[in-house]
């Protein structure tokens, strides 16, 4: 399956992630699909500090590091240089780069359709200073600031974004690493602005094994709680895991329990918030009910 991804490696040994990050395995797989050819923009964020310290700086490729409002900014600066046409600008930032402190910069590059490919990142918190509550926190979810677990929702960032109405835009998992690097290759081959959402699952911030993270990456679509689907010319395509998981989902225990983050969670409510999303997300696509979406 995973024959025609290049054998390189521009994500390198040594890095200073946790063990079993979600995030790196996404990052690794993203660099293969973008190539050498490529500058990173990463504002301040998980992926920022996994880099090392100079001179043994474990990314492959050249790497802006800039501060968490300016990332979107940043790049379209970058992808207007004249000596940088024709490369590929990556803005690779977490959710709370994204959701809420990189919000405003990133609606104003999608405005002037500037030609960079956005990467959020989302392991659900402020994981590098400390596993505070992002506003893409889940419901039920123990943050260092939620300590009883998340009161309310998560901030739906897809729906502000299509709102834009974006060239392309898609969701992934790091634990599709294929789906992903095909994301990753197409958005690269249109001009404008990309966005891409992907799901990171972090064993320090979830509390959960280091082992299980592609586990967790691949029930979180299977229950429910992710939607794997794409976003062109106004239309919205779910990708197959997830109308697999519409017609038949996983049982959401079944992702909640190994992680300590859901300890007391109100289960009956979270299936609630899902069993809505599953309706929000066939009707985005156009599907009227479960057997349509296995069509
Ligand atoms: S805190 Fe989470 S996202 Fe950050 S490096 Fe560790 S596993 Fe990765």
């Amino acid at each position: 399956m995973l024959d025609d991804i290049p054998q390189e490696e521009y994500l390198l040994k040594g890095n200073t992630a946790c063990a079993g990050c979600g995030a790196m395995l996404a990052l690794r797989y993203i660099l293969k699909a973008a190539g050498q050819n490529t500058i990173i923009v990463n504002p301040a964020c998980c992926s920022t500090v996994c880099q090392g310290t100079y001179p043994k700086t474990a990314y492959g490729v050249p790497v802006l590091n800039i501060a968490f409002a300016a990332a979107a900014a940043a790049a379209d600066g970058i992808a207007s240089a004249r000596r940088n046409k024709g490369k590929n600008i990556i803005v690779f930032a977490g959710d709370g780069g994204t959701v809420d402190i990189g919000i405003q910069a990133l609606s104003g590059a999608i405005e002037r359709n500037a030609n960079i490919l956005y990467i959020c990142y989302d392991n659900e918190a402020y994981s590098n200073t400390g596993m505070q509550k992002s506003g893409s926190t889940p419901y039920g979810a123990i943050t260092t600031t939620t300590p009883t677990g998340r009161k309310d929702s998560k901030k739906d960032i897809d729906l502000i974004i299509m709102a834009h109405r974006p060239k392309y835009m898609a969701s992934a998992s790091a634990a599709y690493p294929k789906d992903l690097y095909e994301k990753v290759r197409k958005a690269l081959t249109i001009e404008g602005t990309k966005f891409i959402h992907v799901l990171c699952p972090c064993p320090s911030g979830w509390r959960y094994s280091t082992e299980k993270t592609v586990e967790l990456g691949r029930l979180a679509v299977r229950c429910g709680m992710w939607f794997l689907y794409e976003y062109e010319d106004g239309k919205v395509k779910l990708n197959a895991p997830t109308k697999a998981a519409l017609k038949r989902p996983a049982p959401l225990a079944d992702y909640v329990r190994p992680q300590g983050r859901f300890k007391g969670v109100n289960l009956e409510r979270l299936q609630k918030e899902v069993d809505e999303e599953m309706d929000r997300i066939r009707a985005l696509a156009g599907i009227e009910n479960a057997k349509e979406a296995s069509e």
